[in-house]
């Protein structure tokens, strides 16, 4: 596989064409960002861990039955993943309430939400993701109502999956963020699954083990990804 032109710088992650015209290379960077991008530093090692990370959860997904971008690692950094036409969305399921939604809605910190809730925000961080709804996706031509429907049975799916995968290495999954795109006239589950995306913590103690430790500078911050990564059994 032949690595060609950068397309597309993102935050954490590049993104390179291939001699495949259907196949791009992912490269996970050491950066790391928050607030919009506002916030940006190199964390040692963050690339590499965040790749194993999200190729270990992708290869769990996928086993499960959730089609995604994911092909193989390449190396330390890098990985083969599908060429998809991103929906610019994100898809959200919160488990517990905390972060903006605990800001936007004045509601407790730390609340088990039954049922878990789903939101959708448009990528778009010059505005700050503002949350939107089917409406929005729909009637702005973003995606079609079946596309809604499949991202948020989809992204159901992976709760009851990864809620279970996590709660088994003594994690609680607080929340998560999926993006979605077209591959051959199928919806496939793109970008990343890492600690950079969710929020997990610790089953006894409550302890942050995601990005809100560099979001609220709490330390630790790759340490604790690799810490969460050792009781998944991921390969570092
Ligand atoms: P951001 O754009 O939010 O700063 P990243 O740094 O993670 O995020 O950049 C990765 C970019 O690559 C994102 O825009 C994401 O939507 C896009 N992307 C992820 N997976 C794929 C894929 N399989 N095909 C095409 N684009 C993808």
């Amino acid at each position: 596989m032949q690595k060609l032109d950068e397309l597309y710088a993102g935050k954490a992650k590049s993104v390179f064409t291939t001699d495949d015209e259907n196949l791009l290379i992912l490269e996970f960077r050491d950066d790391t960002s928050a607030f919009d991008g506002e916030k940006i530093v190199q964390l040692d090692r963050k690339g590499m861990v965040n790749n194993k990370f999200n190729a270990f959860i992708m290869q769990k997904l996928e086993a499960a039955g959730i089609p995604t971008h994911f092909e193989k690692l390449l190396s330390d950094n890098e990985a083969l993943v599908k060429k998809l036409d991103m929906i610019a969305v994100e898809c959200v399921v919160r488990n517990i309430s905390t972060g903006s939604m605990v800001k936007r809605l004045g509601v407790e910190d730390g609340l088990t939400l039954n049922p878990p809730t789903f939101e959708f925000f448009l990528k778009n961080d010059a505005l700050h993701d503002p949350m939107i709804n089917d409406y929005h996706i729909r009637s702005f031509g973003w995606a079609s109502e079946d596309e809604v429907a499949t991202m948020k049975r989809l992204t159901f799916q992976v709760n009851d999956i990864l809620k279970k995968l996590f709660d088994d290495a003594g994690l609680l999954l607080v929340d998560y963020k999926l993006e979605f795109g077209r591959y051959q006239g199928e919806l496939v589950l793109g970008d990343e699954f890492t600690p950079d995306g969710c929020r997990l913590w610790d089953k006894e103690t409550r302890e942050k083990m995601d990005k809100d430790r560099f979001r609220q500078d709490l330390g630790d911050v790759v340490e604790s990804y690799e810490a969460v990564a050792r009781r998944l059994g991921v390969d570092l």
